[in-house]
């Protein structure tokens, strides 16, 4: 029932008749094979590759399809070290990109330059969790021979399958929900079997192949990943309309609420709204780390998608680098609190939160029966 986890880095093989050489770095060794097969299944795609972190995916997806010379239009609403990708270090290898506002269609194609190969977005984004409707956006690129690539690291499969609405490239940090344990790094890229074979191409030579052990761990967390992402939505649901109701929340960013501003599109789009919430306090920076201290079942720690709810504050972490009049522009004022719902009780992280919130003071708890 459980399949065994093929250490092997070579195998038999090698006669010169023309049968493929196996090689763990090759990415097709048995246990690595299993979860491409897996992934590509839950994602509806023909291909996928397991790659050794997300940013590998993102990097060998970049490389396979921007050529030399090659330009990308990407989103401004990506993670931090995709941006530091495309804008410092790709330049050097002569891939160019264009950063657009993903809302605005036309935006895309006004950046489009006869170079460009592919258009690169991020759904739903980090850590304001906007869900923009890319269905616009892949008309453009059929229309203009361009590949489109989402980043649906934040969604995971559960919530989002992007082949359903025509995108060609779905990658996702199978670090976090795919694997979902907080116990491996690994990255997976997925499309049709000529992308795959040219994203293997450049994983034998730049060589980010995923370790069987990792590749075995994320097996084990694929069997779960419904259970976990559905219990993931449900709580972060109810963490949202409670922290809405209290006294010292402003905001709550939740696709799943009313409030939101893509509250529609995400409805439409997404069979989940997701484990993220995200909340802007009253009591600004102070109350945020007045928060996070308090807090006793959420515990303080980047990264998102593990069964444990982790609570973090973009300006301590992926906003780390900005100033804070640009971070408020962008809807990260200090007072941001992002959370990654895990799989404890609800009623625990409800209670754990609304005592925190309690003690970052000066406003009364909620009323229970309101
Ligand atoms: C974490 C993350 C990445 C990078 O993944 P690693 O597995 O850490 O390399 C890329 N995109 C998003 C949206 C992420 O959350």
């Amino acid at each position: 029932m459980v399949p065994p986890i093929v250490q092997s880095a070579t195998f038999y093989g090698g006669r010169g008749d023309g049968t493929e050489l196996h090689y763990t770095r090759y990415g097709n060794n048995p246990t690595q094979r299993l979860v491409a097969e897996k992934v590509a299944r839950l994602e509806g795609m023909e291909a996928s590759l397991p790659t050794a972190s997300g940013m590998a995916a993102i990097a060998l997806t970049v490389l396979a399809l921007a050529e030399e010379g090659g330009h990308v239009v990407a989103s401004r609403h990506l993670y931090g070290a995709t941006v530091t990708l495309l804008r410092e270090e790709l330049p050097r290898r002569g891939i160019r990109t264009t950063f657009v506002d993903p809302e605005a269609p036309e935006a895309w194609r006004d950046a489009v330059e006869p170079t460009t190969r592919l258009f690169l977005f991020e759904l739903p984004t980090n850590p304001t969790l906007r869900v923009f409707d890319p269905r616009p956006v892949v008309e453009i690129a059929r229309e203009l021979d361009v590949r489109t690539v989402v980043d649906a690291t934040f969604a995971s499969p559960v919530n989002f399958r992007p082949a359903e609405v025509g995108i060609d490239v779905s990658v996702h940090s199978a670090t976090k929900y795919l694997a979902g344990h907080s116990d491996v790094i690994a990255g997976v890229t997925s499309g049709s079997r000529d992308f795959v074979a040219r994203a293997s191409g450049l994983l034998r030579l730049y060589g980010p192949a995923l370790d069987p052990h990792a590749a075995w761990l994320l097996d084990r967390g694929l069997r779960t990943l419904q259970l976990r992402v559905h219990r993931q939505n449900e709580s972060a649901g109810a963490l949202a309309r409670y922290l809405e109701a209290h006294p010292a929340v402003e905001t709550v960013l939740y696709p799943g609420l009313l409030s939101h501003p893509d509250h529609a599109v995400a409805s439409e789009l997404l069979s989940g709204s997701g484990g993220m919430v995200s909340m802007v306090l009253r009591g600004g920076g102070d109350a945020a780390d007045r928060l996070c201290d308090a807090l006793t079942v959420a515990r303080v720690a980047p990264s998102l998608g593990g069964v444990e709810t982790l609570v973090s504050q973009p300006r301590y972490t992926s906003h780390a680098g900005w100033s804070a009049q640009d971070r408020a522009a962008a809807g990260i004022p200090d007072g941001f609190v992002r959370v990654s719902v895990g799989v404890e009780d609800p009623a625990d992280l409800t209670d754990d939160f609304g005592r925190g919130l309690d003690e970052v003071g000066g406003v009364a708890p909620p009323d229970p029966l309101g």
